[in-house]
């Protein structure tokens, strides 16, 4: 496997891979890693539909990606997904998955239409004092100091970073700033989570800063991710002779492993009940998703809570990688990411609107029409002053293809589920849906004496705990994941969120999705580049201009500076006068 960028490999076809008509593959999980291994199985490497088997322990295909209207209890999506155009494994396949809309047209030219008419972005990033403006007026509120620290971390060599949290890098300069709450409310960062991966962050998304205080930098799917990402590659799989086994737990898979080869030799499902194993030969690719950041995930109702439940068990993505850890070093350390629930738990609620008396304040909010088919809130709005710190969005609607007229359906989240709301004076956790949407509806300028009447007639709200949705957010250093191919495997790979591939950032529909081509590519040995991470963070251009919003919009003569650093920096700037390097400072207004 290896990597490449520009139209000559992303255009070129790979010859078929040697051997693999005598090849099988198994596949643990139908979440988009898994979904993006069995169709680059299929595509690049050629190998026949029926020879692909995927086990999934729960009775739908999808894992993080969901969307469904659950009958007695109403419409769920447990997240919605920020993208952007810089997905570069997600186009490579899309490019070639029919929509399910269109008839002749991919998933991909579909997603860019429908951004290209209707570009996102937002009219209002953050509320406070009850539904007003919150005022962060598209800007990022960083100190120079702030700016410096940001600078020193993109600097800091990962090894410094490993296993210590933001908190030793950021002080207040930073995160009492803007730009914190913009971005710990966008990527769903805590303050004890790791400052390895929020320098990877920084990095990753460099190309994305200035468009990052009113979301032009997002980009999102027509309806929730199940109906436009999901069931799109589930269509083509099913049209390949894919078989798919539901209601099947994976236990564990075994493994022969010498100092220079490991083979898995066999994999022990559960299905009604029953254990079977699975006889492997090196012939037999095994794919296995470990870990998960909805794992354990519980939902509730308008009436109940969503259960807090973070014990683990046989055949869930955690405990099936403690088991396969438990077999070498480098199949990585899962007590890492998941020893930890109370600091890697939130919740979200999707809350259903009935009639239309929300709407207004709604648009009060956004400035928009919600029911306009087109962008409405633009990503989320942040209420600044929640004890939640709860955000929520109303993407273009319908986001449900069977959602009656006269409904919209939105997102509410809380980063902290700990905490006693404002208004409802209990925590998240211990909420019902209708206590979640009376603590928005507060938040939204609602008067005080209708809350409690349009959280139950007017709104259908469904909360979801999910103690393990920033696992992967852990402070962590390099092999607590295992590679995506480790070292010697022969015929076994790990996909998702907690397997290792470099550069590219968790918490994204794209990492995933890159560690299922990577594994089809490395198994298979198919002779095509793939896609490398955007590389902006090796573009002077981005990151010229990273600096420039990221100080909003001030020159590099106005920074705060030393007697001796202002020498520095005029003896400088006399040396490039003239020269492309000072037309390119200008053209990026930094000087
Ligand atoms: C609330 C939320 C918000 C998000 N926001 C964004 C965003 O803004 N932008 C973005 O790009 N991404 C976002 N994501 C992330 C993205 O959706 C996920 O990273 C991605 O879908 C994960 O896919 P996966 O295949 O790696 O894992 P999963 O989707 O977790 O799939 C794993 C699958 O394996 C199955 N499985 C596990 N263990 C076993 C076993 N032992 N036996 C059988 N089956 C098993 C599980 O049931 C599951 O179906 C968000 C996710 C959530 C939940």
């Amino acid at each position: 496997m290896y990597y490449g960028s520009g139209n000559y490999e992303a255009f070129a076809h790979p010859k078929k891979p040697k051997n693999v008509d005598n090849k099988k593959a198994y596949i643990i999980g139908t979440g988009l890693a898994a979904l993006t291994a069995a169709s680059y199985l299929v595509r690049d490497g050629q190998m026949k539909g029926d020879k692909i088997t995927i086990f999934e322990k729960d009775p739908i295909a999808g894992g993080a990606c969901d969307g469904y209207l659950y009958p007695e209890v109403g419409y769920i999506m447990r997240g919605g997904r920020e993208m952007d155009n810089h997905f570069e494994v997600m186009w490579d396949l899309y490019r070639d998955i029919p929509s399910i809309e269109t008839e002749g047209v991919s998933v991909l030219d579909e997603y860019y239409w429908l951004n290209k008419e209707d570009p996102n972005y937002s009219l209002m990033r953050a509320t406070k004092n009850l539904g007003e403006d919150g005022e962060t007026n598209g800007e990022f509120g960083l100190s120079d100091d702030g700016a410096k620290e940001i600078m020193k971390l993109f600097f800091t060599p990962d090894e410094e970073l490993y296993n210590k949290p933001i908190t030793d890098y950021f002080s207040d300069e930073v995160l009492n700033s803007n730009f914190w709450l913009y971005w710990r409310t966008m990527f769903a960062f805590q303050n004890w989570h790791s400052a390895l991966e929020m320098k990877l962050y920084i990095k990753r998304y460099i190309h994305h800063v200035g468009g990052l205080p009113d979301f032009k930098a997002l980009r999102f799917t027509k309806y929730n991710q199940y109906e436009s990402m999901i069931l799109p590659l589930i269509k083509y799989l099913e049209s390949h002779n894919v078989n798919f086994v539901f209601n099947t737990k994976v236990i564990d898979v075994d493994f022969d492993i010498t100092n220079d080869k490991k083979k898995a030799k066999s994999i022990t499902i559960e299905k009604n009940g029953k254990e079977e194993v699975i006889k492997l030969t090196e012939n037999d690719l095994v794919f296995i998703t470990n870990g998960g950041c909805v794992e354990n995930s519980t939902y509730g109702s308008q009436d109940k809570k969503a259960e807090y439940k973070p014990e683990l068990k046989a055949g869930g993505g955690w405990d099936m990688w403690k088991r396969i850890a438990s077999k070498d070093k480098s199949f990585g350390n899962p007590e890492k990411f998941c020893s930890n629930p109370e600091k890697t738990n939130w919740m979200s609620a999707t809350v259903t609107t009935l009639d239309d008396k929300i709407v207004p304040y709604i648009q009060n909010i956004c400035k928009r029409d919600p029911f306009s088919g087109k962008v409405v809130t633009g990503g989320i709005v942040t209420v600044k002053d929640s004890n939640w710190l709860l955000s929520w969005t109303f993407n273009r609607q319908p986001q449900f293809r069977t959602q009656p007229n006269g409904q919209l359906v939105g997102w509410i989240y809380g980063l902290f589920s700990d905490k006693k709301g404002n208004y409802v004076k209990k925590t998240m956790k211990e909420c019902t849906g209708k206590e979640i949407c009376m603590e928005w509806l507060y938040h939204m300028g609602v008067p005080v004496d209708q809350i409690e009447e349009l959280a139950t007639n007017s709104a259908n709200t469904v909360p979801v705990m999910m103690p393990y949705i920033t696992a992967f957010f852990m402070p962590r250093q390099t092999k607590d994941r295992p590679d995506v191919v480790p070292k010697g495997a022969v015929n076994f790979a790990f996909l998702g969120q907690f397997a290792e591939t470099a550069r590219d950032t968790i918490f994204t529909t794209e990492y995933s999705m890159r560690t299922g081509m990577e594994a089809v590519y490395t198994l298979l040995d198919i002779d095509r580049a793939v896609p490398e991470v955007w590389a902006s963070t090796y573009d002077v251009r981005d990151l010229l201009n990273s600096s420039y919003h990221l100080r909003d919009k001030k020159k590099i003569t106005d920074m705060k500076m030393s007697f001796i650093e202002k020498i520095a920096l005029n003896t400088v700037l006399k040396k490039i006068k003239g020269t492309d390097i000072e037309k390119l400072l200008k053209n990026h207004k930094l000087i």
